[in-house]
C-alpha cells in the first residue's frame, strides 16, 4: 500500500465558499464537502449544525438544481467510500493499520509457519472494513430484542432429547458426523444426565434482505461463535477514525453501538464458573491445534482473568483425552487441574475428530459434572436441520408459550425447506440461484450455491438415495450491495460488498434459576459481493461494524 502522510488535498474546494462559510468544513475537497455533507437528509438529526452554516448560504453556493440532485442522491452517496479522496484515504488506512497493530485487532499470519502454535509470532491486522456500514436501527434493535428469546428457545429444544433424536433421525444415516454427536447425546439421555447449570454463549447472524426490507436469520451459532474477542475492536477502531477524521468525513462516532462482547461473554463465563462453585477449578477453553485465530480466543481469556480472576487453560480434544479424566463425583481433571468450564472454539468440525481420540475427549467432557458451553443438546439445537424443523408450522409453539414472542422468531426466519418437499426441489432445480443449499456443517465453506444447487439435486435425485437428508434448502437472502474499502493484508482495495450482522448473546441458568439472559454485543461481517461464503479468517471476508441511520 502507498502510504502517503501528506494532508488531504485543499485544491479542489467544491463550491462552497470558504469566506462565506466559516464551518470546519469548509476545507474539504470537491468529493468531501459533496458527498459527506452533514446537512444530508439521514445525518440532520444527529450530528451538531456548525452554527453560521444555513440553507441558504447552501443553496446560495451549489444552486437550488445542484442541491435537489443532491438531496436525491444524499442517501446513497453519504457512505459512498469509493468516492473519497485518494491522499485522505491514504491517510485513514495507515492510521487504521496503526490502531489494529497497536490494539490488539490480529490474526496469525498464513506466511508464518508457527503463527496458528505459538503467540506473539507472526501476528498481522486482522482483515477489516476501513469505515463502517450503515445500519438501519430499526433492524438492529429488532437482532437485538430477539436475542433473550433465541436464547431460551435453544434452552428449551436442549431439553427435547427427543424432538433432537428424532428431527435428526434421516440425517443420522448418512451423515457420519451428526451421527456420532447423536450417538453422544443418545448416551446422556440413556444416563440420565442432567445439566443442571446451562451455558449458551450465542450468535445469531442475519442478513437484510433488500427486495423486502426483512431481516432474515442464516444461523444460529450454540458452538463456537467466532469473534467475540475482536468484534468490539473493529468498533472502537471505527468509532476512533470518525472521531479523528470527524471534519471530513462528518459521521458522528457516537452512531456505532457500544460493542462489549469480549467483557460480557467473559462475564458470562465468569459467572458460570462461580455457580460452579469450585475456587480451584478453570475454564478450559478446547482448541484446535493450528489456531490462527487465537488472539480472538485470547481477548476472552485475559478479559476472565483481569477482570474476573479466573484461570483458563488452553487444550486440544487430543490433550484431553491423553490427559483427562473423571472423578469418581463426576469431576473433570485434565492435566492436574479440576474443569469448571468448557469452552469449545473447536469441535464443531469432521476435521477436528481425526480420530477415536478426540471423540472419546468429547464423550468424556460430555459424562462430567463440568458445565459445557455448549453441551452436546445445546450443540445440535444449533444445527442447520433443528433451524429448518423449527420454521416448520406450530413448532415454535411446542417450546415458546409467548405469542409476541414467536411472531418475533418466526417473523425472522427465511424460507427453510428439507429436501424431502418435492415441489420445492423441482422449483430449486429450476431456479437454483434463488436457493442456498445447506449440509449439517459449520465454519463456512460447506453450502452449495446457484448451479451447483441444480446438478447435486439432480444427482440426488438420479441415485434414489437418502443423501438427501444430509442437507436442507433455504431461501436465498440477497442483501444491497455497498460500496466498501476492505483492508486485508496491509492493502486496501475498494469493491461491492454485502453484510452479515451476527449479534452475540449469552444465556447461564442453574435449575429454575436464570441467572443471565442478555444480547451481548455484534458483528458485522462485510464480503465482496461476489463470494458466497463469508469467512474472515478463510479471507472470503472483513470484520466491520455498523453505523446507525
Ligand atoms: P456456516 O455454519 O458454515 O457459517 P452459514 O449458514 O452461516 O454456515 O453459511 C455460510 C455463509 O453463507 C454465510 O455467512 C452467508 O455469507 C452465506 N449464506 C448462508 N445462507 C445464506 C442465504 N440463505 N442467503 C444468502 N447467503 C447465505
Ligand atoms: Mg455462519
Amino acid at each position: 500500500m502507498g502510504v502517503d502522510l501528506s494532508p488531504p488535498s485543499r485544491s479542489h474546494i467544491h463550491c462552497l465558499n470558504p469566506t462565506t462559510i466559516t464551518t470546519p468544513f469548509h476545507s474539504r475537497s470537491k468529493h468531501h464537502s459533496f458527498l459527506f455533507n452533514p446537512f444530508t437528509k439521514s445525518l440532520q438529526t444527529h450530528l451538531p449544525k456548525p452554527a453560521n452554516f444555513s440553507m441558504y448560504q447552501a443553496l446560495k453556493c451549489s444552486g437550488v438544481e445542484e442541491m435537489e440532485t443532491h438531496k436525491r442522491n444524499s442517501m446513497s452517496l453519504i457512505f459512498d467510500h469509493h468516492k473519497i479522496d485518494n491522499q485522505l484515504l491514504q491517510k485513514m488506512e495507515y492510521d487504521a493499520l496503526v490502531w489494529s497493530s497497536l490494539h490488539g485487532l490480529l490474526v496469525g499470519d498464513t506466511n508464518s509457519q508457527r503463527s496458528g502454535r505459538v503467540p506473539g509470532v507472526g501476528m498481522i491486522h486482522a482483515p477489516f472494513s476501513l469505515l463502517p456500514m450503515p445500519f438501519p436501527e430499526s433492524h438492529w434493535k429488532q437482532a437485538c430484542q430477539i436475542a433473550p428469546i433465541f436464547n431460551e428457545l435453544v434452552d428449551r429444544v436442549s431439553l427435547d432429547g427427543k424432538f433432537l433424536q428424532d428431527s435428526l433421525s434421516r440425517t443420522k444415516k448418512v451423515d457420519a458426523f451428526t451421527s456420532r454427536l447423536l450417538e453422544i447425546h443418545s448416551k446422556m439421555l440413556d444416563a440420565n444426565k442432567i445439566e443442571e447449570i446451562r451455558l449458551g454463549l450465542h450468535r445469531s447472524d442475519y442478513m437484510l434482505d433488500e427486495e423486502t426490507k426483512l431481516l432474515l436469520q442464516i444461523e444460529l451459532n450454540t458452538i463456537s461463535s467466532s469473534f467475540p474477542g475482536l468484534s468490539g475492536l473493529v468498533s472502537e477502531l471505527h468509532r476512533s477514525l470518525l472521531h479523528q477524521y470527524k471534519q471530513h468525513l462528518a459521521l458522528n462516532p457516537e452512531r456505532i453501538p457500544q460493542n462489549s462482547v469480549a467483557t460480557k461473554f467473559a462475564e458470562a463465563l465468569s459467572k458460570a464458573w462461580s455457580e460452579y462453585n469450585n475456587p480451584r477449578a478453570v475454564v478450559m477453553v478446547v482448541v484446535q491445534t493450528e489456531e490462527r485465530n487465537m488472539y480472538d480466543q485470547h481477548w476472552l481469556c485475559t478479559t476472565l482473568k483481569e477482570r474476573y480472576q479466573v484461570t483458563s487453560i488452553r487444550k486440544t480434544l487430543a490433550e484431553i483425552d491423553a490427559l483427562g479424566e473423571l472423578l469418581p463425583d463426576g469431576t473433570l481433571v485434565v492435566d492436574g487441574v479440576a474443569v469448571a468450564v468448557v469452552y469449545f472454539r473447536a469441535g464443531y468440525a469432521p476435521s477436528d475428530y481425526p480420530s477415536e481420540s478426540e471423540w472419546r475427549a468429547r464423550l468424556l467432557m460430555e459424562q462430567s459434572s463440568a458445565i459445557k458451553c455448549p453441551s452436546i443438546a445445546y450443540h445440535l439445537a444449533g444445527t442447520k436441520k433443528i433451524q429448518q424443523e423449527l420454521a416448520k408450522p406450530n413448532v415454535l409453539e411446542r417450546f415458546l408459550e409467548n405469542k409476541d414472542d414467536i411472531a418475533k422468531v418466526r417473523k425472522c426466519f427465511a424460507g427453510l425447506w428439507s429436501l424431502e418437499d418435492s415441489n420445492i426441489v423441482n422449483d430449486a432445480i429450476e431456479k437454483p440461484g434463488l436457493y442456498v443449499m445447506k449440509p449439517q456443517r459449520e465454519g463456512g465453506g460447506n453450502n452449495i450455491y446457484g448451479d451447483d444447487v441444480r446438478e447435486t439435486l439432480l444427482r440426488i435425485e438420479k441415485e434414489g438415495s437418502d443423501e438427501n437428508a444430509a442437507y436442507i434448502l433455504m431461501q436465498r437472502i440477497f442483501p444491497t450491495l455497498s460500496p466498501a474499502i476492505l483492508m486485508q493484508q496491509g492493502i486496501s482495495r475498494k469493491d461491492h460488498v454485502i453484510s452479515e450482522l451476527g449479534v452475540y448473546a449469552a444465556y447461564l441458568r442453574n435449575k429454575t434459576k436464570v441467572i443471565i439472559n442478555e444480547e451481548c454485543g455484534y458483528l458485522l461481517r462485510t464480503k465482496v459481493s461476489s463470494s458466497n461464503e463469508g469467512g474472515v479468517v478463510a479471507g472470503f471476508g472483513v470484520l466491520d461494524s455498523i453505523y446507525l441511520v
